[in-house]
Parts: structure tokens; C-alpha cells; sequence
């Protein structure tokens, strides 16, 4: 991610200090999040009665599970219109709460978070020694993000110890799939998280974890690209990558459809058995040019690579339409991806009205098949508030007349959440259940 929600958030690092707020649990996390929107204030005084209704604190009351449901009926209420399905009882009695918590559970338990995130590395970054000043701008970013969260070193807390404890001991994640950072010019000629890290996550968690490789810069050099991509595969048995468009060379980028530059690497990828391609779209960030974060380039490569997937990270948020139009105006498409990881997250909370037009043109025009569940962890703390929100959330009734969106059905939401990763992962969905099951059972703390 990349998204800067400390700006659009004000005072969240306040709110999550003042509910003493434990980095590991998800609930702070969302509700600050519901808190400090722009209609923060509002939803926060609805909330306020809300405690007084249930007889608790208001601290306590917005630190409970009870607190997340309080703000999504709050923000229902603020919008008038019904974006979160959440019944009174569930923001009034932890019994209640906790029931609800168990059906939603058992509507949808198989959940593959296609977009994770550990962002640190050995030696760390350190200006002028390993990383340049451009390098430094992300590196803030996600330090920042961090300790709003309450990890208390920022980017050194977003290891793997606690990318275990926070996606698969604390959430209800079953398979988390990371993502690496490459932007090696930025940082010292070395990956932001190198592949000898990252492989450290899925070494102790095989069942729970699935790994991609990045950092393939075509601008370097298509020959270098092409034996690093062969190193990934051969030494790391990679499943998938995750690539970025935009760079630090003097070009600063390039794109999918480039017969030049990166067709030789499709063409590998294809030779490699290696299917599953995600590219960061949207969300222009840090030292990029947002240019290349545009999708257009999705569009010929999806064509001449009918054998391969095409994942548009992000949704390609804020130009998701784009996104959308070369799927809806090309219906015959059946290799072009969406993931929702920081869109969801982004707009939820604050602006769930354009949360649901996101969600519901993804669904409309690329179809429930092709919309992945993914949450930008660890930068945004424990996914869990994510995925509670994304169990409650609906598209209401005016949308879906007046735009021809689905409704989300409980078979739409289980297909994002988790069935529509596992089959182009082939995933094996019961193994990983079992393995997710252990973890639980073997959590060091309870
Ligand atoms: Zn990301």
C-alpha cells in the first residue's frame, strides 16, 4: 500500500492511544478508523449512546467487539443509507456479538488475504548507507502507519515473527499470500524486502502461506530481469508474482504491453509454469509517477497471454473504471484480476459510499469471479477489522437499482474471500484449514 491514511484519518495514532489500544487486536484498529473518518465525529457521538445503551464506558465500550459493530450501524445512520448489514443486539450484547461472530464464521471461514506485507529486512534502511532519500519517503510512510497501529518500531515490528502473530494467530485469515518490494535502485541495489527474508515466512508456515516474487525491473536490463525471474523460480519455487511498473530508473517505468521489455518475461513466466502475475495499479505513491499506475497496458498483454492471469492490485483505485471497461466492454475476458487490498481498507470506513460503487462496478463488470480479498497487512495492523467489515458490508438497494450492481450474496462474498484465490493458486483448501487450525491450538498466548 501506499496510501497515506494519516491525512485522511487525523488523530487516528490519538484515538488508538487513548483506547489503550493493543497492536494485535483488530477491533481498535477499525473502529479508530470509523472514529477519526471524515465523518468521524458524528459517528463517534452515535456511539457515545450507543455505550450508554449497553450500560459500559466509553472506552471500554469502544475497545470491545461490541464498539466495531456501533460504528458500522453509526455509519449506516450518518449516511442513511444501509452499507453494513449489523443487527441492534450485535452493538448492545457481547452474547449477541459473539453468535454473530460464529454464523459469519461458518458463512465464510476460507480466507486467502491475496495481499500481505512484511517491511523490514536485516541491516533495515538507512539513508545514505542503503537507502536514498526517495528510498526514505516510503520508508517513513510505512513507519508512520506502524506506530499509528501501535507497533512501536514501525517497519522493525513488521517482521515475521509478527506477520504470524498478527495475520494467522489474531485474524481469521486462513492463507496469507506475500507480496514482495523490490525498488532495488531506491535501496542500496538490494530488494526493499529481499527474497531471503520474505522466504523465512513461508518456511515456518507452508500450509498457511504462499509466496511471490518481485522486484523485476525490465528497465536494468530484459537479460538480468529474465535470470533473476529463473533464480526465483528454481531457488524459491515461486508461486506467482507481484510487480510494479513504475521505477527509480531514468525511464521511472514501463509497461505490461511492451513487446521489448516485457513480453520476454511473460513468454519465461509461461515457459516457467508460472501463471498468476499481479502488478501494483492505483494508488501512486512515495517517489513514483502515478502514469504507470494506470491499467491500460493490462489490456493487450491479457490478450496475447490468454494462458496466464493479470491481477490488478488495488483494483487500480482510483482508475478502477479503467479497470473495469477492458472486462464489461470485453466480456469474452476470462484472465483479468482485481484485488481489493487498501481500497477496501481506504474507503470503508470513511467513505463507504464510494467503498460500495468500487466494489459493486468490480463485481458488475469483471465479475464475482474475478474479485480477490486482500488487505495491505501489516500496514494496516491486524487484518481482522478488515475482514468484519467486509462480512457486514452490503451494497444498498439504491446502488444496485440504480447501477445495475449485485447484491452480495453470501456465495459472492465466499468466492472473494477465499474460493476465487484457491482456484487459480490451487490452493488445497482443507490442508490449509487443518494447518490454520494448528496454529490456532499451538498460540504461544491467549
Ligand atoms: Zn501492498
Amino acid at each position: 500500500m501506499e496510501f497515506n491514511i494519516l491525512q485522511s484519518h487525523k488523530g487516528l495514532d490519538k484515538q488508538l492511544e487513548e483506547l489503550g489500544s493493543d497492536p494485535f487486536d483488530g477491533n481498535s484498529v477499525g473502529t479508530s478508523l470509523f472514529m477519526t473518518g471524515n465523518m468521524g465525529p458524528k459517528i463517534k457521538e452515535k456511539m457515545g449512546a450507543a455505550a450508554k445503551k449497553a450500560g459500559m464506558s466509553r472506552r471500554d465500550f469502544f475497545r470491545s467487539s461490541l464498539g466495531l459493530s456501533a460504528a458500522m450501524i453509526a455509519a449506516n445512520e450518518v449516511t442513511g443509507m444501509k452499507f453494513f448489514e449489523v443487527g441492534s443486539a450485535e452493538a448492545a450484547d457481547k452474547a449477541a456479538k459473539a453468535e454473530a461472530i460464529q454464523v459469519a464464521r461458518a458463512g465464510s471461514d476460507f480466507i486467502v488475504d491475496v495481499h500481505t506485507h512484511v517491511c523490514t529486512r536485516p541491516g533495515h534502511y538507512q539513508l545514505g548507507v542503503n537507502t536514498s532519500e526517495r528510498g526514505m519517503w516510503f520508508v517513513q510512510l510505512l513507519d508512520d502507519l506502524g506506530k499509528a497501529f501501535g507497533l512501536e518500531n514501525g517497519t522493525r515490528d513488521m517482521n515475521v515473527e509478527n506477520y504470524g502473530r498478527l495475520i494467522l494467530e489474531e485474524s481469521d485469515t486462513t492463507v496469507g499470500i506475500f507480496n514482495p518490494f523490490g525498488f532495488r535502485e531506491d535501496y542500496g541495489g538490494e530488494d526493499m524486502i529481499p527474497m531471503e527474508y520474505q522466504v523465512g515466512v513461508r518456511d515456518r508456515w507452508p500450509d498457511n502461506t504462499i509466496m511471490l516474487a518481485g522486484g523485476l525491473t525490465p528497465n536494468q536490463g530484459v537479460d538480468e530481469t529474465l535470470e533473476r525471474l529463473n533464480m526465483y523460480a528454481d531457488q524459491y519455487r515461486i508461486s506467482g508474482l507481484k510487480l510494479y511498473t513504475f521505477d527509480s530508473t531514468d525511464k521511472k517505468g514501463w509497461w505490461f504491453d511492451d513487446e521489448a521489455l516485457a513480453y520476454p518475461i511473460w513468454e519465461e513466466c509461461r515457459r516457467l509454469g508460472i501463471t498468476n502475475i499481479g502488478c501494483h495499479k492505483g494508488i501512486p505513491f512515495g517517489q513514483f509517477y502515478a502514469r504507470y499506475a494506470h491499467c491500460e497496458d493490462f489490456d493487450a498483454a491479457a490478450d496475447d497471454f490468454l494462458d496466464l492471469n493479470f491481477i490488478a492490485y488495488h483494483s487500480a483505485w482510483p482508475y478502477h473504471n479503467e479497470l473495469a471497461a477492458l472486462k464489461g466492454f470485453k466480456p469474452q475476458r476470462k484472465n483479468l484480476f482485481s484485488e481489493v487490498g487498501s481500497t477496501f481498507a481506504a474507503t470503508v470506513t470513511s467513505r463507504p459510499l464510494e467503498c460500495a460503487h468500487v466494489i459493486g462496478t468490480l463485481l458488475r463488470d469483471l465479475g464475482p469471479d474475478y474479485v480477490l480479498w486482500g488487505t495491505d497487512s501489516l500496514l494496516w495492523g491486524n487484518p481482522q477489522w478488515q475482514i468484519e467489515a467486509f462480512r457486514n458490508f452490503q451494497i444498498p438497494d439504491e446502488l444496485v437499482e440504480g447501477h445495475g450492481y449485485p447484491k452480495i450474496t453470501p456465495e459472492i462474498r465466499r468466492k472473494v474471500l477465499g474460493e476465487n484465490a484457491a482456484r487459480i493458486w490451487n490452493i488445497d483448501q482443507k490442508k490449509a484449514m487443518t494447518a490454520k487450525a494448528d496454529i490456532l491450538a499451538s498460540r504461544a498466548y491467549a
